[in-house]
């Protein structure tokens, strides 16, 4: 299944949950897919007339920092020796095709494109012995905007990570999905930023959501960032950046 959030382009409705199948999106019956997977097929929309927003609405958005060795080496770091986990703010989510915003706090805005696994159902002390992954409902495309310059002078990561617009994520949630072995691509204006492949996850998907729900217990619509390869680098204004992974489609933002 492709999940999406959308809101009828022409119309002030409220946003809905649907699956897109082909060039249609039907809506989800009450509840969205964190309730069940049963969608009304009476009434497909012309995927055309709706505006996809952000494919959910954490209640925390879990990052993980340096969990692909070329990425923590260019920063002048190892892999840590357990995960090193962060929160960004829901306020920072936007959807597809937002605007990335520059805030006049940092002079240096770097873009991380990043594989997100999207929960599906209350997760508290995943023991070893439980399939962690089936506390997943699936998996989308995500930008972890960071303020390089503050995140360097700041003990924690909360500003360099929090501005608003620095969460993008979309464009849809696949189910079905394995995560384990997939291309992931950062494009800056069409340019070849980040190249990499999931099986380059130092701490994998299932040690990661076995390692947090230690800590936090995990919603349904929570989302974690599982950290970025090799080739951060700057954003500017009018910049478009696109994170792309393979089963999963295209992120596009722009830079204002
Ligand atoms: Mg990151």
């Amino acid at each position: 299944m492709r999940i999406c959030r959308f809101r009828r382009s022409e119309q002030r409705e409220r946003a809905r949950y649907g699956v897109i199948e082909g060039e249609t999106v039907f809506p989800f019956r009450e509840g969205g897919p964190f309730a069940s997977r049963d969608v009304d097929r009476s009434q497909g929309i012309p995927l055309s007339e709706v505006q996809l927003l952000a494919p959910c609405q954490p209640s925390k958005i879990i990052g993980v920092g340096r969990n692909y060795r070329d990425h923590a080496l260019e920063m002048g770091h190892d892999v840590p020796s357990e995960p090193l986990i962060f929160l960004k703010p829901p306020s920072a989510v936007i959807g597809p095709h937002e605007a990335i915003r520059l805030p006049a706090l940092s002079e240096r805005v770097d873009y991380e494109g990043e594989l997100v696994a999207v929960i599906g159902r209350r997760a508290s002390q995943i023991s070893e012995e439980e399939s962690a992954l089936d506390y997943v409902l699936g998996y989308t495309c995500g930008n972890d905007v960071t303020a390089r310059d503050l995140q360097k002078r700041d003990v924690q990561f909360t500003r360099a990570k929090g501005f608003d617009t620095f969460a993008p994520l979309g464009p849809v949630i696949v189910t079905d999905l394995d995560p384990h072995n997939l291309t992931i691509e950062t494009r800056v204006n069409g340019q070849v930023k980040q190249h990499a492949r999931t099986n380059q996850l130092a701490f994998s998907i299932e040690a990661l959501l076995r390692y947090i729900s230690q800590v936090m217990t995990l919603l349904p619509g929570d989302v974690i960032y599982t950290g970025t390869p090799a080739g951060v680098g700057p954003l500017k204004p009018g910049d478009v950046v696109d994170v792309e992974i393979e089963g999963i489609g295209v992120l596009r933002n722009h830079v204002t």
